[in-house]
C-alpha cells in the first residue's frame, strides 16, 4: 500500500534551509523547475574544477557520512579515486531502514534531481561511470520520482555517454530492496545487487578497495551526497563555517513520537536536542528520547541540553546516528517498547554469525521474561544475562546490526531505569 507522502516541516525558527530548500517548493517532476532553483550549478562547477579539486573541496568541507557512521566523505572518495583497479562503482545507499528514519525519502520524493546531480558529481570525482541507486522497496513514490528524474536527465544529456558535453560518461541504475534491514549494510547491499543472499562481508577489505563486483566502490547515503551540492556551489569554507569544528554543515533530523509536528527538520550541527524538540512542538509529560534509532540509545527528558553534534552526543553517551529523534511520554510502556526493538533485531539478523543469530534471540527472551515481572531476584539475573549477551554481540558480531542490537536496551536499563 502506498504510504502517505513524506513532508519536510516548515520551520519558523530556522528559515535558512540548505538541504530542504527545494522540498515542497519545486515541482519534483520538472527538471526545468529544478534548474530554475539552482539545479546543475554544482555539476558545472565540478567540471570546471576537475575530479581532484572536487575531492579536495569535499575533504576541506569536513563532510562526514550521514547514514549513521560519520566516516569522512572526502577520504572515502580519495581512497576510491586512487585505486588502480577498474571499473570503479558508485553506490547510493537509499535503503533507509533504521526505525524512525525517513529523511532520505523526503529528499527523493521532494527533490529527486538533487540526488541525480549529486551522484553524477560523486561518480565524476571518483572515476565511476556506473552508479547504482539501491532504493528501499517500501518507497514506491520515491521510486517513481527517481525513475522519472533519471529518464528526464538522460533525455536532456545530463546522464549518458557525454554528460553536459564534457566527455564524461555516467548513468544510474535503480535496484530495489526487498524489505531486509540488513541489505542497508553496505556489503550485504553489494551482495544483493550481485544476486546473492544479503549477508555482510567481513571488512577489511573496505569497499573503497574491493566493493561491488570486487571492484573499488564508493558507497554513500542519500543525505551525504546531496550535501555535496552546497559544498560546490558555496565553497568548502562557507560550508565548514556552519556547525562546529568537528561536525560541519547542516543535518536532517527525523522527529517522531510524542510531538505535535512530526517530520523532517533541518538544523545546523550544534543545536541542542531541546531546540529540535521545541521546533516540533514537544508534548507534556516527556519521559525519554530515542536518538539514532534502534541502533542508537535513549536519553532522559532532563538531558535535552545535549548538543546535537557527533562530539557532543558521544560525550553524553548518545549518538546522532541517522538523525532519529523519537520522543516518548510517560504513557508509553517501556518494557513493551524494548521488547519490540529486540523483536526487530531478532527478525532482521541475517543469521550468518553466532553472536548475533543466537544473541538477538536470547535478548528477546530475557526481555520477555522481564516484562512478565517475575520478581526482583529473577530480574537481576535477567539483566545480568542481557549484559553478558550484549557484550558478546557487540564484541564478536560481524557487522553493525549485531554490534548495536543491545545499545538501546542497555541505555534504557542504565539511563531510564527501565526495570526498576
Ligand atoms: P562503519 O563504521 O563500519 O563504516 C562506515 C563507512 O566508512 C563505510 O562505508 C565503510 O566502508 C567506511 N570505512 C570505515 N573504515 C574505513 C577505512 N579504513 N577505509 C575506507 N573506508 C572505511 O559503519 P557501518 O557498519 O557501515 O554503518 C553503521 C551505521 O549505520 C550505524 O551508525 C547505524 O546507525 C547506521 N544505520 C543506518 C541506517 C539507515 O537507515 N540510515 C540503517 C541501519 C544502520
Ligand atoms: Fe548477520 Fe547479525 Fe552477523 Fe550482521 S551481525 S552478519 S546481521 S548475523
Amino acid at each position: 500500500e502506498e504510504p502517505p507522502p513524506a513532508t519536510a516541516v516548515p520551520q519558523a525558527g530556522n528559515p535558512g534551509l540548505t538541504l530542504l530548500a527545494r522540498v515542497g517548493v519545486v515541482d519534483p517532476e520538472s527538471l526545468d523547475d529544478y534548474r530554475t532553483h539552482g539545479g546543475y550549478r554544482a555539476l558545472r562547477r565540478a567540471f570546471d574544477l576537475g575530479p581532484a579539486a572536487v575531492i579536495r573541496e569535499v575533504t576541506d568541507s569536513g563532510l562526514v557520512g550521514r547514514g549513521g557512521a560519520a566516516f569522512p566523505t572526502g577520504r572515502k572518495w580519495q581512497a576510491t579515486a586512487s585505486q588502480p583497479d577498474h571499473p570503479h562503482y558508485l553506490v547510493c545507499n537509499a535503503d533507509e531502514s533504521e526505525p524512525g528514519t525517513f529523511k532520505d525519502r523526503v529528499i527523493m520524493e521532494g527533490d529527486p534531481y538533487s540526488l541525480v546531480e549529486a551522484m553524477t558529481i560523486a561518480g565524476y570525482a571518483t572515476g565511476a561511470h556506473h552508479g547504482y541507486l539501491y532504493l528501499r522497496g517500501e518507497y514506491p513514490r520515491a521510486l517513481a520520482r527517481m525513475e522519472h528524474a533519471l529518464t528526464q536527465a538522460r533525455a536532456r544529456g545530463l546522464l549518458g555517454p557525454d554528460v553536459l558535453g564534457q566527455g564524461y560518461a555516467f548513468d544510474i541504475e535503480i535496484r530495489r530492496g526487498a524489505g531486509a534491514y540488513i541489505c542497508g549494510e553496505e556489503t550485504a547491499l553489494f551482495n544483493s545487487i550481485e544476486g546473492y543472499r544479503g549477508e555482510p562481508r567481513s571488512k577489511p577489505p573496505f569497499p573503497v578497495e574491493k566493493g561491488l563486483f570486487g571492484k573499488p566502490t564508493v558507497e554513500n547515503n542519500v543525505e551525504t551526497l546531496v550535501n555535496v551540492l552546497p559544498i560546490l556551489t558555496g565553497g568548502a569554507q562557507a560550508y565548514a563555517a556552519v556547525g562546529t569544528e568537528a561536525s560541519t554543515g547542516p543535518k536532517l533530523y527525523c522527529v517522531s513520537g510524542s510531538v505535535e509536528r512530526p517530520g523532517v527538520y533541518e538544523f545546523p550541527f550544534g543545536v541542542t536536542l531541546g531546540d529540535v524538540l521545541r521546533e516540533a512542538g514537544v508534548r507534556d509529560g516527556l519521559r525519554a528520547v530515542l536518538l539514532g534509532g534502534a541502533a542508537g540509545g535513549f536519553v532522559r527528558a532532563d538531558e535535552l541540553d545535549i548538543p546535537l553534534t557527533f562530539e557532543g552526543t558521544r560525550a553524553a553517551g548518545a549518538t546522532v546516528g541517522s538523525g532519529v529523534v523519537m520522543a516518548f511520554d510517560s504513557t508509553v510502556p517501556l518494557p513493551r517498547l524494548l521488547l519490540r526493538i529486540a523483536e526487530f533485531f531478532r527478525d532482521e539478523s541475517c543469521g550468518q554469525c553466532v553472536p548475533c543469530r543466537v544473541g538477538t534471540v536470547r535478548q528477546e527472551e530475557a526481555l520477555r521474561r522481564l516484562g512478565e515481572g517475575r520478581g526482583a531476584a529473577a530480574a537481576v539475573d535477567d539483566i545480568a544475562l542481557l549484559r553478558e549477551v550484549g557484550r558478546a554481540m557487540r564484541d564478536a558480531s560481524i557487522c553493525g546490526l549485531g554490534q548495536t542490537a543491545w545499545n538501546a536496551v542497555e541505555s534504557a536499563i542504565d539511563r531510564l531505569g527501565a526495570y526498576e
